[in-house]
């Protein structure tokens, strides 16, 4: 087997070098365990905060343990009567060609209808994030304006969309002219701004002729300051992530005041908290992908050697959707 292990913690910008590729033998298995194949590895924003030395809401990898990530791979062995040989399953065995997991641990998903790889993307923690924090913070109204920042991205793709189909007006932020062209024409939101374009301040005021009602926050920093004095009273945010911050030691601290004075609805969530909720939410994206209701798309990384580069350049915006490693097919 072959995987990556975090060599050293970053000091502000993660660098592939963080990372180091080991050889190891698998052992054999244990009784209810399975080893699988992984055809595909997600990258996450989240894993920055998991390789900081810093406290945060989960367990943090510490220097030599296996780089933590969601797969989705094919059962070569088993000892659970559980699964078969050939089954398609979702785990959480980390950056690595083959992962060991206990059978308890992972679950087997159907991909006849749709990709294996939306499993770890739009049906899968991103797609359930984005339904989360809209439906159960924003609770979107037809007529109102949603904002959502990494539009293109795994999260705010699926966040954009989703509230088109509730009958809203839907503006992305994202970086560059193609992401920008990509979330109005393919995704069907009504605008997207360029936080990269010189104009860009004057381009949101532009984009927001009504201000915001509902904000679904992934960047942070600068962009979120701007995006909070457009924000309408009695508007929401649902603060899901600071992405432009993650890499910046210690985060840098905001003022808050439009909250304060616009009485907004601000609350952070962690997708984990309410996992019951999970295979309802994933039920309804199914139907929705597979009804051609729900676009998405994927930057693919060609073997687990380009693992540290790509997760490198997603927290730099270089990946152009949900960000994949592609392990073997
Ligand atoms: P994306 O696929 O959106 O990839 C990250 C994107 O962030 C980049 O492509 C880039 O898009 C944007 N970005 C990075 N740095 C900056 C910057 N300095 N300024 C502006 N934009 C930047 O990732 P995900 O969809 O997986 O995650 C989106 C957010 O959701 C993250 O903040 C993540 O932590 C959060 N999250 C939270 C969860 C929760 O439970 N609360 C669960 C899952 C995700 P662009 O080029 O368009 O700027």
């Amino acid at each position: 087997n072959k995987k990556f292990i975090l060599a050293s913690h970053p000091e502000g910008r993660v660098l592939p070098e963080n990372f180091m590729l080991v050889e190891e033998n698998l052992p054999p298995l244990r009784d209810n365990e399975v080893l699988i194949r992984h055809q595909w590895l997600s990258l996450d924003p989240y894993m920055r905060g998991r390789i900081s030395p810093a406290k945060s809401y989960a367990q943090g990898v510490k220097i030599g343990d296996t780089m933590v990530g969601a797969t989705v791979g094919v059962v070569e062995q088993s000892q659970s009567d559980k699964f078969q040989v050939g089954d398609v399953v979702l785990s959480a065995t980390g950056w690595q060609l083959y992962g060991i997991a206990n059978a308890s641990q992972i679950m087997k998903v159907d991909a006849s209808k749709v990709p294996s790889s939306a499993f770890v993307g739009i049906l899968g923690m991103p797609g359930i994030t984005a339904w989360t924090g809209l439906m159960n913070i924003c609770e979107p109204k037809s007529g109102e304006t949603v904002v959502v920042d990494a539009a293109s991205g795994a999260v705010g793709a699926v966040v954009g969309q989703l509230a088109k189909i509730a009958g809203c007006r839907v503006v992305g932020i994202a970086g560059g002219a193609a992401k920008c062209e990509y979330v109005v024409k393919e995704l069907g939101f009504d605008a997207c701004v360029d936080h990269r374009s010189k104009t860009f301040a004057q381009d949101v005021t532009d984009a927001l002729p009504a201000g915001i009602d509902c904000l679904f926050e992934n960047v942070g920093g600068a962009i979120f300051e701007l995006l909070l004095s457009k924000m309408n009273a009695f508007s929401r945010i649902a603060l899901c992530g600071t992405v432009s911050e993650y890499n910046d030691d210690p985060y840098p601290n905001k003022v808050l005041r439009s909250i304060l004075i616009n009485r907004i609805k601000f609350q952070g969530f962690i997708v984990s908290d309410k996992l019951e909720t999970w295979p309802g939410i994933r039920e309804k994206l199914t139907e929705l992908v597979i009804a051609g209701k729900l676009k998405f798309r994927e930057s693919i990384a060609e073997g687990l050697e380009q693992a540290p580069q790509a997760f490198v350049g997603m927290l730099a915006g270089q990946n152009f959707g949900k960000q994949l490693v592609r392990i073997s097919n």
